[in-house]
């Protein structure tokens, strides 16, 4: 039997019963991969079952505001993802009246469909034969294969996608990329596969050859960074200022406490009062300790320090901030680190 072969008889026993596999609705399918990039299945169900209820249809969703979009799509992170999904949600519900392009080409030139979610798009969709690649394809099939090429490189991901359109089954690609995805994400997955019971550990180049960590293989370490923030909670009568992040930097379009980000950490408040503008200080007011929240992002670290800062007179919010109840805040959309400072204080 060929690999193709084996590979859907593993997946025809094993695959997990999941929604979006029961659809041919193109909507549905993009909206599932979308979620399911950088997320869990376990994770993402629950938003895909959101959405769909809340926008059940294109048209639905192109309607939306972004902030709506945005709150529901809060704790799923990489928030660039939901506003190219509302960006491109909009165009086909109006230069396409809502039909869904099945045409691999015309999805590449759509905000956030890059090459694999076109390819997922059209064979899941109409069984078109092109080939996904994901993280799970790369690591099935550098072991299996015992391919050296980096994946982070333009050779590497040439050698990868020709591997992975001379394997697809291009009578039933829809089925194919679903079980190669299948097989990376619970049988092959990145720590402790289930080599023991693989249906190609007999001829697997990573296992025979005891390798089976090192693949698939990168060529450069994603160099982590380290950022301080320190938000300032101001606080009058139970109302503080939210502001809302405009600027190309991570969580667009989401809401948090004013912000003065600094190159290291400020430790106490005699530090603080020396960044802090001067409009921002009242002698009456009162600063309460301060909490530490660390949070990981995939390539940063932020450090944050909330002061809270009991005043008589909240200062003047500056443009994209506003005054709101504190008890209002869970109506907007805030990162998962002003929800876990939330979580904290209320
Ligand atoms: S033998 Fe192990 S490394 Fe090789 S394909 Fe199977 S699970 Fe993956």
């Amino acid at each position: 039997m060929d690999f193709s072969t084996v590979l859907i008889d593993w997946y025809e026993h094993n695959k997990r019963d999941l929604p979006w596999r029961k659809t041919k609705n193109p909507y549905y399918i993009w909206l599932s991969e979308t979620i399911l990039q950088q997320t869990r299945v376990n994770q993402g169900i629950n938003y895909y079952y959101s959405f769909i209820k809340k926008y059940p249809t294109i048209h639905d969703l192109a309607k939306a505001e972004l902030d709506d979009v945005l709150k529901l799509w809060q704790g799923l992170g990489y928030y660039s993802r939901a506003v190219n999904l509302h960006q491109t949600a909009k165009i086909i519900s109006i230069q396409y009246n809502g039909k869904f392009p099945i045409d691999y080409p015309t999805l590449l030139k759509l905000k956030g469909i890059g090459e694999y979610t076109a390819s997922a798009i059209v064979s899941f969709v109409s069984n078109q034969p092109y080939p996904v690649i994901d993280g799970n394809v790369y690591r099935v099939l550098s072991r299996i294969f015992g391919i050296e090429d980096c994946i982070d490189t333009q050779n590497g991901k040439k050698t990868f996608k020709k591997l992975a359109t001379k394997l697809l089954n291009k009578e039933n690609a829809s089925v194919y990329n679903q079980a190669i995805m299948e097989f990376g994400a619970i049988q092959c997955k990145p720590k402790s596969p289930n080599c023991e019971e693989c249906i190609f550990r007999s001829y697997c180049f990573a296992f025979i050859n005891k390798k089976v960590e090192l693949f698939p293989l990168k060529k450069s370490k994603t160099k982590q960074k380290t950022r301080f923030f320190n938000y300032l909670v101001f606080n009058t009568n139970k109302s503080i200022i939210l502001n809302k992040r405009i600027n190309k930097d991570v969580w667009f379009g989401l809401h948090e406490f004013p912000l003065i980000e600094t190159d290291k950490q400020i430790n106490n408040q005699e530090e603080l009062l020396q960044i802090l503008p001067k409009s921002f200080t009242n002698k009456s007011d009162v600063y309460l300790p301060s909490i530490k929240i660390e949070h990981q992002l995939s390539h940063q670290k932020i450090i944050a320090t909330f002061w809270k800062i009991n005043t008589k007179k909240l200062p003047k919010p500056v443009k994209n901030q506003f005054i709101i109840s504190l008890n209002a805040i869970h109506q907007f959309a805030v990162p998962r680190l002003i929800e876990k400072y939330i979580q904290k204080i209320l």
